[in-house]
Order: structure tokens, then sequence, then C-alpha cells
């Protein structure tokens, strides 16, 4: 890779447009390109028959010491979950960093996990990755090369079944990363690509206001979903360090101005822990807190971590039952990926740990 050279997965389609028409290639032989590279997921170009003129363009501009390069993502670990549902993926980057994307498929519906920073800035006190500090975002390209690794991996072991959903609940804080995170999923929601259904992006947050607030104003198609966690200022921050800058309840207004611009629902993510936010108390708190808003709430089992232990059973049960008594639905995301360590980051922690 020279050092100016820029990764061709962090091009939109009007970029790669322009990019192949300074160059002298006519903006109809972009299709091809954009095929190769997002619907077929190729890295070798040389067995793609492509045009004349595309074929000269691709050799002179794409790969080693040349203008643009392709990311390659290394897979330095697969584990599968022991009913097969759950694939997670270790995978290096260029400069040595590693990140974790999942592949699940419950009920036939296929779904990638992906992360969007190595490490994460924000120390919420029960997630492997938060404890691992900040180490810098993804780049583009790399968002978009875990959607290839995910989509190629799955064309192998179920061919005829394509890759439908994508949630940001991998390692890192999208909202963090925004622009990035942003464009990346322009790129894979594109129809002539990936063609992910941008209503089946679920972008989740810890919380950040501003890029919240952002999001409406830009009217982006994805979807929302909030990790909460914590019914009271004091409950949350002690969970969420990051409360304390965006507190909940600028949280919750910023929340509600998200639905009033956007007509659309949020998803809250609670993740249940013993004796920190599974009373029957902390869910009628809760209930009240989010009355009025179009709101669904999506409780987490915990992967245990850092001397942390997910609620018993019965108090997630009651939990649930008192969310719905109110109105709000509220679902139990399924735990099938825990003997895959499939907690935010814990497959990167447990490597580091073993060395
Ligand atoms: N940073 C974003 C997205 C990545 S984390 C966010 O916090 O929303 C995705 C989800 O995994 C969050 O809801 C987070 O609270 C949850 N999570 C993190 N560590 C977990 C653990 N050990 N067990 C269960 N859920 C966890
Ligand atoms: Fe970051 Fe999300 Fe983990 Fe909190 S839960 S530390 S925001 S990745």
């Amino acid at each position: 890779m020279i050092s100016n050279s820029q990764s061709l997965l962090g091009l939109t389609f009007s970029e790669l447009e322009t990019a192949l028409f300074d160059a002298g290639v006519l903006k109809h032989h972009t299709k091809a390109l954009w095929r190769a590279v997002h619907r077929d997921h190729v890295s070798k170009f040389t067995e793609i028959d492509f045009s004349p003129p595309l074929k000269k363009w691709v050799e002179a501009h794409v790969g080693e010491g040349k203008p643009y390069f392709i990311d390659s993502l290394k897979q330095d670990e697969e584990i599968h979950s022991g009913d097969g549902l759950t694939r997670k993926y270790l995978l290096r980057l260029n400069d040595g960093q590693v990140i974790e994307t999942v592949l699940m498929g419950y009920d036939g519906r296929f779904t990638a996990c992906l992360s969007s920073q190595a490490g994460c800035a924000m120390g919420c006190v029960f997630c492997a990755t938060g404890q691992m500090g900040f180490v810098r975002h993804l780049t583009v390209g790399e968002i978009v090369a875990q959607v290839r690794h995910v989509r190629r991996m799955l064309s192998q072991s179920h061919p005829h079944r394509r890759l439908r959903n994508i949630v940001l609940m991998g390692m890192g804080e999208p909202l963090h990363n925004y622009d990035a995170v942003m464009k990346a999923m322009d790129i894979v929601s594109d129809v002539r690509g990936a063609s992910i259904g941008p209503s089946r992006i679920a972008i989740s947050t810890v919380g950040l206001v501003p890029n919240i607030l952002r999001m409406a104003e830009e009217n982006r198609p994805y979807r929302l979903a909030v990790s909460l966690h914590g019914s009271t200022e004091e409950e949350r921050s002690a969970l969420v360090p990051t409360s304390k800058k965006w507190n909940l309840e600028s949280l919750i207004a910023a929340c509600r101005s998200y639905c009033e611009t956007t007509g659309k629902r949020i998803f809250f993510e609670w993740t249940l822990i013993a004796g920190k936010n599974d009373s029957p108390e902390t869910a009628k708190r809760l209930v009240a807190l989010l009355q009025g808003l179009d709101s669904h709430v999506n409780i987490i089992p915990l992967n245990p971590t850092n001397g942390f232990a997910g609620a018993a059973s019965e108090a997630g049960s009651e939990f649930q039952k008192i969310i719905r008594k109110s109105g709000i639905p509220c679902t139990f995301r399924q735990r099938r990926g825990i003997d895959v360590a499939a907690g935010c980051g814990m497959l990167k922690a447990d490597k580091l740990r073993r060395g």
C-alpha cells in the first residue's frame, strides 16, 4: 500500500463513478466494478470479465503500490456456537489491530454484528470492549470490509441465503465515529451492491446526544437503538460513565425529539445485571421514563464480565412483565452466542488473556 493510497471500499457509488470518469472511463462502467466489489465480494479482479476500459483501469489503479487498495481483513480465529447459529470472527486489520464481527442466523434470517472502532472510549463498566479503552476509529473501508467478509462466509455455508440485517453492536461506539459509520451504511445499503435495506440496519449508541439529534436532522434512514441500562441518573452513571456528560434527562429529551422529527420508534437496550438494574422498582421507573415515547425495550442477558453477574431468570421475567403490562413491547435478546463469548469484546479480551 502506498502512503496516499485510498480504500476502494470507502468510496460511494458516485465517488467511484467520478474516479473512473476522471481517468477517462465512461460512467456506465461503474456498475460492473461496484457489483464485483460489493455484490459479489470479489478480491481477485483478474478472474472477472470486465470490459476492456474497466480492466485497464483496475490493472493500473487497484493493488499494491497503486492509488487504490481493497481492505483485507485477516481472519485470526472463527468460533461457532454449539448450536451453530452464531459465528464469531476475530479479524486483523492492516495495522495489526483486531476486531470482532459476528454472523447470527436465527429463524433463517441472517444478521451481521459489526464493529465501528478498535476498543471504545466510553468505558461502560460491564463491557469487555469498554475495559480495553479506545484504540482508534475504523475507516469506512474497514466497516464495509466486515460486511464483505460476512457475506463471503455466508455464501460458502449457505449459498442461497442473503445477509439481510446489520446491527452496529460489536466493538466500539458507532456515533463516536459518526461520519465513517454513516458513509459505510450508505455504501452497504446501495441496491446495486450488498443491498441491505436501510430499515434493516440498526445503529446502537450509548447515548451521544448531539449525534442522536444529528441523525434525526439528517433524516438518516437507519434504525436507532439506545443503550439505557439505568432508570435514574445514579443507577445509570454507575454502569455507563458517559451518562455524566450526556445525562439521562438530556438523553431522553433527545430521544423524544428524535421520535418527533423522524416518526420512528427507538429500541432501548437494557443489559440486565443482578442487583444493579433488575428490580421491579427499576422496571416501573423505566416505564415512567418512556411514557409517550414510541419505544421497544430489548433486554440483553449479561455476559458476565468484570465481577458483574447476570440477573436471575425470575427477575428478568418479572422485569419484562412490568414493561409489557404498561403496553411497551419488550423482548429478550436471544443469548445463543454465549458459548462463543459473544458479549461485546469478550472474544478479543479472552484472546489477549490467552496471549
Ligand atoms: N457502543 C454501542 C454499541 C456496541 S455495544 C452501545 O453501547 O450501544 C452493544 C450492546 O452490547 C450494548 O447495548 C451494550 O450495553 C451491550 N453489552 C456490552 N457488554 C455486554 C455484556 N458483557 N453483556 C451483555 N451485553 C453487553
Ligand atoms: Fe463502548 Fe458500547 Fe461497550 Fe459502552 S457498551 S464501552 S459504549 S462498546
